[in-house]
């Protein structure tokens, strides 16, 4: 039977590469953005590489009335990871346990960009993102959390939570280039067109900064990608991607591309390699997908 191995050796391999994707699953439905545009790019972003199958459960809209929420009953455990691309109302009870209990058991989440603004005073949630910004959140949500002179600070200072500038490119600089989802990225690379958060605050616990970028606001490092863990969980926070066209750029899609596999499994080796055309710090790398970039950048204020 020895000479059928090499035979038999090659379909098995194929078969198993097809059921060994990573289940993904997008939640969105409400957000102060454009989040029927993005939802495809981040779908794109994670498809494209061959790490990932996605599906999306999109919510009720904003307003529906409590039946309407009846129905959607996303199948957290189902799925490696869940990426929220969700800012608006509370969902209902038993989809919050739903959710508390499986990332708490060993489920992968990814917060991207506003995200981080949902749910102000949902506890486990926050300890899940560690800070956000708007929502109400202030001093009570807890510290502001950023890096200055290469040291992190926890700066209970009273004021609100959430705040940026204009958009405009910015030097992502990374605080912690060994982490799996780091390591072997520049240490600065360029960002395309985004908002750069800043002043996010909240129980900031269980946190690792990854990158952050200089505020235009508060002139501190504030983190922009963070990991963090919720009992048995994983989580990747990113700051980034307020548009289409801040997600449509090589650094963004790889370091999603990491964080997802990264809270799915706990290592990075599928995204591993570092694409060609990874932007630099001078030059952003723009993604090519058919019918985008949909929304249009604000032109820079004339002084
Ligand atoms: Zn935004």
């Amino acid at each position: 039977m020895r000479f059928l191995l090499p035979i038999l050796l090659p379909v098995f391999a194929v078969s198993l590469q097809a059921a060994d994707s990573i289940k993904v699953l997008i939640v969105d439905g409400q957000n102060n953005h454009k989040w029927d545009i993005t939802t495809p790019v981040l779908k794109d972003a994670l498809e494209g590489g061959g790490a990932f199958t996605v599906d999306v459960s999109t919510t009720p809209p904003k307003g529906s009335p409590p039946e309407a929420w009846d129905s959607w009953k996303p199948a957290f455990a189902e799925y490696k990871a869940v990426v929220s691309n969700y800012n608006g109302e509370a969902w209902p009870k038993a989809v919050r346990d739903a959710f508390v209990k499986y990332v708490a058991e060993g489920g992968g989440f990814v917060s991207v960009h506003a995200a981080n603004n949902s749910f102000g005073d949902w506890k486990e949630y926050n300890d899940m993102i560690g800070v956000g910004g708007w929502g109400g959140r202030d001093e009570k949500s807890g510290p502001w959390l950023y890096v200055k002179d290469g040291k992190l600070f926890r700066d209970p200072v009273a004021g609100k939570g959430g705040a940026h500038g204009p958009q405009h490119e910015f030097v992502v600089e990374m605080q912690n280039p060994d982490h799996p989802i780091t390591r072997g990225l520049p240490k600065r690379w360029l960002h395309a067109k985004d908002e750069l958060y800043s002043r996010l605050r909240g129980p900031a616990e269980n946190v690792e900064i990854l990158s952050t970028a200089v505020s235009d606001l508060t002139g501190v490092s504030e983190p922009n990608n963070m990991v963090l863990s919720y009992h048995k969980g994983r989580v990747f926070h990113t700051t980034l991607g307020h548009a289409d066209y801040s997600m449509l750029d090589r650094g963004f899609y790889t370091i999603l591309q990491r964080g997802t596999e990264w809270v799915a499994t706990g290592d990075v080796e599928r995204t591993a390699a570092v694409p060609a055309d990874f932007p630099t710090e001078t030059a952003i790398t723009v993604v090519k997908l058919e019918g985008y970039p949909k929304q249009e950048a604000p032109k820079p204020k004339k002084p």
